[in-house]
């Protein structure tokens, strides 16, 4: 391992893609869970933490924030019930741990986590999750514990409508043009730390009123979530099946580590695919060189970072910055 250099430090979460109605104003409550959230993901790489743990860190914060769609918070489907998918990837040796379809387990990134440690699997679904989360003594909830108002009254707008929806969408011309069936959300981190180390985590309640039992791109491991440390590391939101379709972290890769391209160029081609196949979102990326890049192509994109300067930046719309 590298020694410790805190120059090396960047880091980025996303609190998800949509297309916000214009007019939505500025957010400032939004604005605030996110810099607070980076702000103490960056004290804990000060500290030392690896990329493994800061990005641990972050996603549990934002499933424990309710403004956005990971525990609790998160987007209910068809029958009214969380069900939450989370994954995580350690850069250097690609270890990773992916859950999905639970409703009982506290955190669904920890319990991705534990996967990844403390079981010689890598990705468990629904009570099968839940059971080996037990068995691992990890906390356990009602799903009741992740149900909130704002996303009953999503719900029941869905299914007045009879769409299924991504979360902060609420501009349904485009929602209908663009995805019939989806509105997004989904809570990301990737981080450099300190010894120049990747890792990526994701978590989501994926789409309001989605089929119960449907899975989409977070857990799924070199399309939602994705880190090595000779290329990049990864968080998506937005459309999960068109995000699988495009490989999305796995082609980011595959690009930067095949064709020699910037993770600029390599995004955003992974990007123009998503398009390619139907879906609209974006991703939080950074590269083994610290390089950050955030691009997406739905109207908005909630995300705060920390680039060679060391500060806390935050942006919702496009003109917000990087
Ligand atoms: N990508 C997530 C999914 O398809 C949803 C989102 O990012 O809004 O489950």
């Amino acid at each position: 391992m590298n020694t410790a250099d805190l120059t090396r430090i960047r880091l980025a979460i996303h609190g998800g893609a949509g297309d916000l109605a214009p007019g939505a104003g500025p957010q400032p409550e939004h604005r605030a869970a996110l810099a607070r959230i980076a702000e103490s993901t960056q004290a804990l790489l000060i500290q030392g933490a690896t990329a493994l743990d800061a990005v641990e860190h972050a996603v549990v914060l934002l499933e424990e924030c309710p403004l956005f769609n990971a525990g609790i918070g998160g987007v209910l489907n068809r029958d009214g019930l969380p069900e939450l998918d989370a994954a995580i990837q350690r850069g250097s040796d690609r270890a990773c741990g992916a859950v999905a379809g639970v409703m009982r387990s506290k955190s669904p990134v920890r319990l991705a986590r534990a996967v990844m440690e403390r079981s010689p699997h890598v990705f468990f679904s629904g009570p099968g999750a839940e059971q080996l989360g037990r068995e691992l003594g990890l906390p356990e909830v009602e799903p009741t514990y992740f149900v909130t108002h704002e996303r009953l009254m999503q719900l029941e707008e869905a299914r007045r409508k009879g769409v299924i929806t991504l979360d902060h969408d609420t501009d349904d011309s485009r929602a209908q043009k663009t995805a019939p069936d989806a509105a997004f959300g989904t809570v990301g981190a990737v981080v450099r730390d300190a010894f120049g180390g990747l890792a990526a985590a994701t978590s989501t309640g994926g789409l309001t009123n989605k089929h119960p039992g449907r899975i989409g791109d977070t857990p799924v491991v070199g399309a939602g979530t994705f880190a090595d440390d000779r290329s990049v590391a990864i968080s998506c939101t937005g459309t999960g099946e068109s995000l699988i379709k495009a490989c999305f972290g796995q082609e980011v890769h595959a690009r930067m580590a095949y064709s020699g391209w910037d993770i600029a160029k390599a995004t955003q081609h992974a990007l123009d695919e998503v398009l390619h196949y139907g879906g609209r979102g974006g991703c939080i990326a950074i590269d083994h060189s610290g390089r950050i890049t955030m691009p997406f192509n739905s109207y908005v994109m909630y995300r705060a970072w920390v680039d060679a300067d060391g500060a806390v930046q935050v942006g919702i719309e496009l003109a917000d910055g990087t």
